[in-house]
């Protein structure tokens, strides 16, 4: 038996069967997705444990889930049955940050707002800032190719990791990448791994590369009567030309929700707000900012205004990391993660709007909207099997708007469970061939999170 084999391999308390502390690691936020029961969990303290739990589910033909942080959104961390868990909340260390190269190498389990604050102490900087970011570890970032608030101007997960130390699915730990700024020696095999969802394998190290510590940014706040006056606001500072440093929406639904859950004093008369950010140093700051400020007053800003007050401006950039969980709080919330070009921004607000009405569902939005990644948060009231029925095809109508508009089923969230049908709809079969090729070689006993990404046919 598998559990057998596990014990005699590893120290008895990287082992965890207790059905209650297993529990806590079996799905992710992801509420509508399905999850199965492990024998086990496993808490491995090196690589070299990681490669040892591989092999032995090699052998078992026993499928193998890593665990960040548990904060995915798409069912992708959710265990299998008869399989391992391996849960990296234990190699958490950061081994160096190193000011010359200006990189830095950590294990899988750091959490994103940990390695940032190490960063900051050199003078240096993670860009890569989920919303999730004092929760979420690097290794779940790096297999969902995380992006974030910055990602607008400084580009997404991907954009960072410079190495990887890995084990395949037959259990070889491998290293991948470099440490040097460039490098093409071979295919580029780091990329194929960002992204992957545990798919293809799993992570137990990351050298990511830093900038320097960048200038306090500005805050410019727009208020919209609409989401789509909103949504003309963002095409409109596309098309200016300006790289915000964010440019976030959250509308109405969102920061009610919040402030009943936190109390911050969120009265914002208006159904959508966007908080902008700018980070140019000195003048070109103040110019940038003042450009905001002009896109958001010509496309219909009720009210628009240059934050002075910094308190004032982080209470609604935290506003927004805590939508989702106030919503969760409400009941079961299904989260689109769909992705348009930003001069498309406007007309897809305008279908997610209609769809809500056609499905009589209802649906709260934040997104960064800087990138066209928009997350409309299906809410259903618990116990209500007509008003899932409804929030579902909403679901699929929404991912079939963002397709039609030229746009993409998943930003940053990934696959998972939920969007394995999107996935189908935006590839072609030749293309999914492909993803089933590359599956084959790096995990051909197909143990590593098996039933993620790619449908079960197409
Ligand atoms: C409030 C909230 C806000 C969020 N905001 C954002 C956002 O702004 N941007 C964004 O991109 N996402 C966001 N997310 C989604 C989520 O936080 C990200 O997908 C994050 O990268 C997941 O990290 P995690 O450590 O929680 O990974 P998990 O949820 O545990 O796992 C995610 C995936 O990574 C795989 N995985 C984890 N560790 C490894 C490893 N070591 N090796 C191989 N595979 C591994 C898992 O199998 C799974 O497929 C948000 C979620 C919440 C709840």
């Amino acid at each position: 038996m598998l559990i057998d084999d596990l014990r005699a391999a590893l120290p008895a308390d990287r082992l965890v069967t207790d059905v209650d502390v297993v529990a806590g690691y079996v799905h992710d936020e992801a509420e509508w997705a399905r999850h199965g029961s492990p024998v086990a969990v496993i808490r491995p303290r090196s690589a070299e444990e990681v490669r040892d739990v591989v092999r032995l589910c090699v052998r078992h033909r026993a499928p193998v889930v890593a665990r960040g942080a548990g904060t995915g959104l798409s069912g992708g961390a959710n265990a299998v049955d008869g399989g391992v868990v391996i849960a990296f909340d234990l190699m958490n260390a950061i081994r160096e940050i190193d000011t010359t190269e200006r990189l830095a190498v950590v294990e899988p389990g750091v959490v994103n707002n940990d390695l940032r604050a190490a960063c900051a102490h050199h003078g240096l900087w993670y860009p890569p800032d989920p919303a999730s970011a004092p929760w979420s570890t690097l290794g779940g970032n790096v297999a969902t190719n995380a992006g974030g608030l910055c990602c607008v101007k400084y580009g997404v997960t991907a954009d960072y990791v410079l190495g990887l130390q890995m084990v395949t699915g037959t259990g070889e730990l491998v290293r991948l990448g470099r440490r040097t700024p460039k490098g093409v020696a071979g295919y580029d095999l780091v990329r194929l791994i960002v992204g992957s969802e545990g798919t293809l394998g799993i992570v137990t190290e990351v050298t990511v590369r830093l900038r320097p510590a960048r200038p306090p940014e500005r805050t410019v706040a727009g208020f919209f009567p609409s989401l789509v006056d909103a949504g003309r606001a963002v095409a409109a500072v596309g098309a200016s030309g300006i790289v915000p440093s964010a440019l976030e929406l959250i509308d109405h639904h969102c920061l009610r929700a919040v402030d009943e859950w936190k109390n911050m004093g969120l009265s914002v008369e208006a159904n959508a707000v966007l908080l902008a950010r700018v980070d140019a140093p000195g003048d070109a700051g103040e110019t940038e900012a003042a450009a905001i400020l002009g896109c958001f007053e010509q496309t219909g800003a009720t009210w628009a205004a240059r934050s002075t007050d910094q308190e004032e401006a982080d209470a609604l950039f935290e506003a927004r990391r805590l939508a989702y969980p106030a919503l969760e709080r409400l009941g079961p919330v299904l989260t689109e993660d769909v992705c348009v070009p930003t001069a498309a921004v406007p007309e897809m607000l305008a279908r997610v709007d209609e769809t809500a009405q056609a499905h009589d569902t209802r649906i709260a939005t934040i997104a960064h909207a800087g990138d066209g990644n928009l997350h409309p948060l299906l809410l259903t009231p618990p116990g209500d099997d007509a008003a899932r029925g409804r929030a579902q095809a909403a679901f699929e109508q929404i991912i079939s708007d963002a397709l039609d508009l030229g746009g993409t089923v998943t930003g940053e969230h990934g696959v998972g469970l939920l969007k394995r049908d999107g996935l189908r709809r935006e590839l072609a079969t030749t293309v999914l061939d492909l993803h089933r090729a590359v599956k084959d070689a790096l995990d051909p006993h197909h143990i590593l999170n098996p039933g993620k990404v790619l449908p079960p046919r197409y």
